[in-house]
């Protein structure tokens, strides 16, 4: 579980978050979506403990970030958080295999063959380890950053517009597979998307308006997300 509260985040005289409280339930998906710079990515890197809040709290997994020292929320961000992001982010001389164990590594244990095979299976690339991100397709890289983000069981999987490089057909596959972990494993996540048809895979799709959180949609189709976001952007005038 996720839960946001009074967070603010201010970069001198600009506030990118003005005071947004979130709560997302162990096992819910949770879609957000916004104006460009609404604070979308801002919010989603407070609530992953990738950038501090200039106010209020955020509580992950049970845990109180904002008042872990730095080595200690390294620790637990490698621990119980999952990160993918829209440039896929692998390193490009490791294999899939190999990007996949770098987290637990970097936590300081030695994976396990079944570990990692456990991984790539989840993503169906079971037949794909020895791979570099070269030699796959943006779906396939982004099916690697994603069991990467899942192979320390994280309490919490965090996407930065994750199907935002890819092509209709590729978006939705990968949209399908974090569906099916949400519905199987249930697997807590939270999503930054532009896209109304990603979001309508979601079970609450939250709008944030200049750095607040406006309105909320439950198990919206994508003509109703498309319908928000319309309106929204007529009000605060878009980009
Ligand atoms: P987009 O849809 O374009 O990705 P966003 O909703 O993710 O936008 P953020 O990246 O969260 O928006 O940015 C919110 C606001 O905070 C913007 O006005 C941005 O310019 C500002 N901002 C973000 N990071 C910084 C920073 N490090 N220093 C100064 N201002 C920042
Ligand atoms: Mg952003």
């Amino acid at each position: 579980a996720v839960r946001l509260t009074a967070l603010r985040r201010r970069h001198g005289p600009l506030t990118a978050l003005d005071g947004v409280d979130l709560e997302v339930r162990a096992g819910i998906f949770v879609a957000v979506m916004g104006p460009s710079g609404s604070g979308k990515s801002t919010l989603l890197q407070c609530a992953a403990g990738l950038d501090r809040p200039t106010s209020g709290t955020v509580e992950v997994g049970g845990t109180e970030l904002t008042g872990l020292s730095e080595r200690r929320l390294t620790l637990l961000r490698r621990e119980r958080i999952g990160f993918v992001f829209q440039a896929f982010n692998l390193l490009p001389s490791l294999s899939a295999a190999q990007n996949i164990a770098l987290p637990l590594r970097l936590a300081g244990r030695r994976p396990s063959r079944t570990e990692i095979r456990g991984a790539l299976a989840r993503v169906g690339l079971a037949d794909r380890a020895a791979h570099r991100p070269g030699e796959l397709s943006g779906g396939q890289q982004q099916r690697v950053a994603l069991a990467r983000a899942l192979v320390s069981r994280p309490a919490v999987l965090f996407g930065d517009e994750p199907t935002g490089a890819l092509d209709t057909g590729t978006s939705r596959q990968v949209l399908g597979l974090l569906r099916g972990l949400v519905d199987q494993e249930g697997q807590t996540t939270v999503m930054v998307t532009h896209d109304p048809v990603a979001a309508s895979y979601a079970d609450r799709v939250v709008f944030l308006v200049d750095g607040r959180i406006t309105s909320e949609l439950r198990a919206p189709g994508a003509g109703a997300v498309a319908e928000r976001m319309a309106a929204l952007e007529s009000t605060t005038g878009g980009d």
